[in-house]
């Protein structure tokens, strides 16, 4: 994030701190000042986070989303609200924790290298998909670890009350939970050189990307790629599908579920299944958690038995 940091002191910083109180100009006024750094990282990380999230997330809602799904079942009362709110309210958090990497990037602790040349066209083609690869692995097993009980009900449970999700659900998370799924992100750059210019596309990729699995837009049905159907039935039942990209981790991890089964033969838009399929979800849940959660409109039951009004 150092290339970024660079454009915005020249675009913006430099000449926004001026107006600071003389006391705090001899901090302010020196770009390589580790106090400046920080602050300058914060405020780029939380207005950049905005900006990842409501542009890709609208122009995914107007263009491609499905509005038919609104009608489902399962779709929420005011659920885009929700999903906005939930996301808005994990920024400020998630872009304190998260800045802590770019700060490190920033202080030259990364292995980010600015030129293609430092180790030429083969390396940069071979570490993007590297990257990928890597990546791919990680959140597929964070994911997977977020689903155990000790971690499920405080961390990942808020993901999962989108049963039918939108584009807005795509970082309407736990801050915790969506900062957790992007540490092989930031670890990845700290072990191995990485193109400065390739990280920082790869962010807006990343997102919209998440966006693209949350859309309900089927845009292939390649069993090889984990499309908005695959995730579809993870937000549906929960322990399928927990990978990111591709579903090679779910195969290995045996926890793979083809799509085609619940949506071909239409058992994802009839209401008479939903019964049958509520008692199947709950014994899915009880394997997995040992017990059920009951959800009510404006209520839920949290675990330990206290009530509390949902967010
Ligand atoms: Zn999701
Ligand atoms: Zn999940």
């Amino acid at each position: 994030m150092d290339i970024l940091l660079n454009y915005l002191d020249d675009k913006a910083f430099n000449s926004l701190y001026t107006h600071l109180p003389a006391q705090l100009l001899p901090t302010f006024s020196d770009p390589t000042n580790p106090i400046r750094q920080f602050v300058s990282l914060y405020i780029m990380a939380f207005i950049g986070v905005h900006l990842v999230y409501f542009i890709p997330s609208t122009l995914s809602y107007i263009f491609l989303f499905d509005k038919e799904l609104e009608k489902h079942p399962k779709f929420l009362k005011n659920q885009i609200r929700k999903e906005i709110w939930l996301s808005v309210k994990s920024f400020p958090l998630l872009s304190l924790v998260t800045i802590l990497w770019f700060f490190g990037e920033v202080r030259g602790y990364s292995k980010l290298y600015h030129n293609v040349s430092d180790y030429g066209w083969p390396y940069f083609i071979f570490s993007i998909l590297f990257f990928i690869a890597f990546t791919d692995c990680g959140v597929y097993w964070i994911h997977r670890f977020e689903h155990h009980p000790s971690m499920y009900w405080w961390l990942h449970k808020q993901h999962h009350t989108w049963k039918v999700s939108t584009p807005f659900a795509s970082f309407a998370f736990h801050p915790l939970d969506g900062y957790f799924q992007s540490i092989p992100y930031h670890v990845f750059v700290y072990l191995f050189p990485f193109n400065s210019w390739a990280y920082l596309i790869a962010f807006v990729l990343i997102q919209m990307w998440t966006v693209s699995i949350h859309d309900g837009a089927y845009f292939t049905s390649h069993p090889w790629i984990n499309s908005s159907a695959h995730h579809s039935v993870h937000h549906l039942e929960f322990n399928y599908n927990y990978g990111q990209y591709f579903t090679l981790w779910d195969r290995i991890g045996g926890s793979y579920r083809r799509p085609t089964e619940m949506f071909e033969n239409d058992m994802f838009w009839d209401r008479g299944t939903q019964k049958k399929e509520r008692e199947e979800e709950e014994k899915v849940e009880v394997e997995v958690n040992g017990k059920v959660v009951h959800e009510k409109e404006g209520m839920k039951l949290r675990k330990g038995g206290a009530v509390a009004k949902a967010e």
